[in-house]
C-alpha cells in the first residue's frame, strides 16, 4: 500500500520507511508544490495542516508528522518552533545549549504527532509518540538529523546521533507514533477510507 508522507524532510521519509519496512506500506513524497503554512498552535494542528495539503495535492491517503524537541527547563521550548529556533541547525543547537548553560535540569522529550487523512482530507487517525531523555553538554555523533547530536535517550549513554539508525528507529518518538498508525492500518480495511 502506498501512502503519501507529508514532508520535504528526506530524513523523516527514510525513517518512516525503515520503521514500516515489514508492514507492506511504502511512504512516498508529496508533489513538488507541497509547501504547507504551519500556522497551527499545537503539534496536532500543524500535523493536520500538512496531511490535508498532501492529500489535496496528491488526491491520495496521506500521513503527516509534526515533531519537535521540548525541554523542561525551557517550559517546553523549542517545541513547536524546533525547525525555526535559529537560522541553521548548528545555530539552533548552539542557542539551545547556551540557554541551558548552568542549568542542572536537562530533561527533555521529543514529540511526534502523526495525522492520517483520507484523499478528501478527513482525519482517519491521529496520535502522538514520545522519546524521553536529557540534553547533553555538547553535540556528539553524525547520524540522524536535527537535535539528535545533543539528545541522550533514557537508558542509553550515547546521543541519538551516535546510535545506529536501526536503534533510533526502535526508540524514537516517530517510531512510537508510527507503530500506532501501522496498527490502525492493519485493523482497518483500506477500502473503507
Ligand atoms: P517539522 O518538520 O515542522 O515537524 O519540524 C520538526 C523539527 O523538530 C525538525 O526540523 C528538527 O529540528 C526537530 N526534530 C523532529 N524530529 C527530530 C528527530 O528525530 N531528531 C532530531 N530533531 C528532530
Amino acid at each position: 500500500m502506498e501512502i503519501v508522507f507529508a514532508t520535504n524532510n528526506l530524513h523523516k521519509l527514510d525513517e518512516v520507511n525503515q520503521i514500516s519496512k515489514n508492514f507492506g506500506v511504502n511512504f512516498i513524497l508529496p508533489p513538488n508544490e507541497f509547501n504547507p503554512i504551519e500556522n497551527g498552535n499545537t503539534f496536532e494542528e500543524n500535523s493536520f495542516i500538512k496531511a490535508k495539503e498532501a492529500a489535496f495535492l496528491s488526491k491520495n491517503i496521506a500521513l503527516a508528522d509534526d515533531s519537535g524537541l521540548c525541554v523542561d527547563a525551557l517550559n517546553g521550548l523549542p517545541g513547536l518552533h524546533s525547525a525555526r529556533y535559529a537560522e541553521t541547525q548548528e545555530l539552533r543547537i548552539k542557542k539551545l545549549l547556551n540557554e541551558l548553560n548552568g542549568i542542572k535540569n536537562r530533561t527533555a522529550k521529543f514529540v511526534c504527532c502523526m495525522t492520517l487523512v483520507n484523499a478528501n482530507g478527513k482525519i482517519l487517525f491521529q496520535t502522538k509518540g514520545f522519546c524521553y531523555g536529557q540534553i547533553t553538554l555538547e553535540p556528539k555523533g553524525e547520524n540522524g538529523f536535527g537535535y539528535d547530536p545533543i539528545f541522550l535517550p533514557d537508558n542509553y549513554n550515547l546521543t541519538i546521533a551516535e546510535l545506529p539508525n536501526d536503534i533510533k528507529n526502535t526508540i524514537s518518538h516517530r517510531y512510537n507514533a508510527l507503530k500506532q498508525v501501522l496498527a490502525f492500518l492493519n485493523n482497518n480495511q483500506t477500502t473503507n477510507f
